[in-house]
């Protein structure tokens, strides 16, 4: 049976980051027959296209440096975010409850009236609460619920108060107040920065510092015996590790190594359904917005999202994304229909019209997409990890950790881990 230190349960940018800084032998299994995970890039038909748009707001300028030193200077855009909500037919500027000043005259006072007279409280109970508390009824009941209703797919109650934690744009009265003059609101992501062939060539370069014959594609991991430290593998090897690092979804490693149906049952997320999308002319109403917030429930996807105003190019390239239930099953039939419905909402609000041809396109299901935060079943969450870790079970990335968080937050856990297991004496 072949040994290894460090056993890797997938190559996406939190397994590669991992292998990329740990000490010692390593192996990735990874069940796709590529590296990336959800930061693979499609490119066809001169369109490039992410598994959605997938952007690096760097927070720290390590792996920032990282990636443009090891990339030519022309692979890289450089953008000052441009985004908008399209609210009833117009565009507003994001986060909506710090332009409200856009609004029509009674929609605006509606605002500014409720803004000033909202019941806040010292604790809140649940997301919803906290919306209302702090924004007031009309910012909520205009654009912050139906929003976060079609993304998350869920009642917001069942949300903790913190749930989007960083990626939240809080901003109290006076901050408000003060927007309506002077823009001066900054978001985790005012800047962002976009490789040329798409997000995965930042995967390449964590890609290409390793041994390609410490990575297995095309071989899933089928068992886990815990106890005496063996997987399984979907070719029928075994494999005997010292330390396993998982970054599949903490779902299915749950569900691998048993006895935790209950914290299953609880554990809650989306999915979402996202259609890249390749016209043959640009759209006549979006030639500079970077990504577009939809709260209308009338309209199918939540959010969708400009690659050509990114990169410069000359026909419309773009993504949309559509929420759903962690229950849901997203069938060919309902990939069918809700890319009918697309096509409707996008000529009907006139990001494409009637004589634009849809060239290409590639449906993708992301399941898990977004974690939804939950105290109490994040307490456990803990517990558990804690208990794994004493028998060498590490389980990180965002949907092996079950969290909220960037790329580049994943990165910076995968390389503290295989500091701190390199600095364990075995
Ligand atoms: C709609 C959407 C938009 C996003 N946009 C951004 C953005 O703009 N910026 C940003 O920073 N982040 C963004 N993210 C988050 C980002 O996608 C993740 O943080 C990141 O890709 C997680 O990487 P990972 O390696 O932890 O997990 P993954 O990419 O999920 O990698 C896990 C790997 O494990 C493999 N695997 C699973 N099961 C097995 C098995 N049994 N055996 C072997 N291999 C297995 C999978 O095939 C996969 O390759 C977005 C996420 C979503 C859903």
């Amino acid at each position: 049976m072949k040994n290894v230190q460090y056993l890797i349960i997938g190559a996406g940018i939190s397994g590669l980051t991992f292998a990329n800084y740990c000490e010692g032998k390593y192996l990735i299994i990874e069940k796709e027959n590529e590296v990336g995970g959800y930061c693979r890039t499609i490119r066809r038909n001169g369109y490039v296209w992410d598994y959605s748009g997938h952007f690096f707001h760097f927070k720290t300028d390590e792996f920032k440096n990282k990636f443009i030193n090891e990339m030519p200077k022309d692979e890289i855009i450089y953008n000052e975010k441009c985004t908008k909500i399209l609210y009833k037919g117009k565009f507003i500027n994001f986060p909506f409850q710090t332009n409200i000043h856009q609004l029509a005259k009674q929609e605006f006072i509606d605002c500014l009236y409720d803004l000033f007279n909202k019941e806040e409280k010292e604790k809140y109970d649940n997301f919803l609460d906290m919306l209302y508390g702090k924004f007031g009824k009309s910012i909520v009941e205009k654009f912050l619920r139906p929003y976060n209703e079609k993304l998350y797919a869920i009642d917001l109650t069942k949300l903790d108060v913190d749930a989007m934690g960083r990626f939240f744009p809080y901003a109290d009265k006076e901050a408000i107040i003060k927007n309506m003059k002077n823009s001066q609101i900054n978001s985790y992501n005012a800047n962002f920065l976009y490789p040329k062939n798409g997000a995965e060539s930042f995967i390449k370069i964590l890609y290409d510092n390793l041994e390609k014959e410490n990575i297995l594609l095309n071989t899933t991991v089928e068992k886990i015996d815990i106890n005496n430290k063996i997987v399984t593998l979907s070719n029928g090897e075994k494999i005997k590790y010292i330390y396993l690092i998982n970054t599949m979804p903490l779902n299915k490693l749950l569900q691998m190594i048993k006895n935790h149906d209950e914290l299953l049952e609880e554990m809650s997320y989306n999915k979402v359904l996202v259609f890249n999308l390749g016209f043959d002319k640009k759209s006549p109403l979006c030639t500079k917005e970077h990504w577009l917030y939809i709260p209308s429930k009338k309209c199918n996807y939540y959010r969708c999202g400009f690659y050509d105003n990114i990169l410069n190019s000359d026909k419309l390239s773009m993504y949309v994304e559509i929420g759903y239930p962690k229950n849901a099953i997203i069938t060919q039939e309902i990939i069918n229909e809700q890319l009918k419905l697309t096509l409707y909402n996008l000529k009907k609000s006139g990001i494409i019209t009637k004589d634009m041809k849809l060239v290409d396109y590639a449906p993708i299901v992301m399941d898990p997409a977004y974690v939804h935060i939950n105290t109490e079943t994040n307490k456990k969450i803990y517990c558990l990890k804690t208990e794994l870790s004493k028998q060498n079970i590490y389980t990180i990335g965002r949907y092996g950790a079950w969290t909220y968080n960037s790329m580049e937050d994943s990165m910076v856990a995968a390389k503290e881990l295989a500091q701190k297991l390199g600095g364990e004496t075995l």
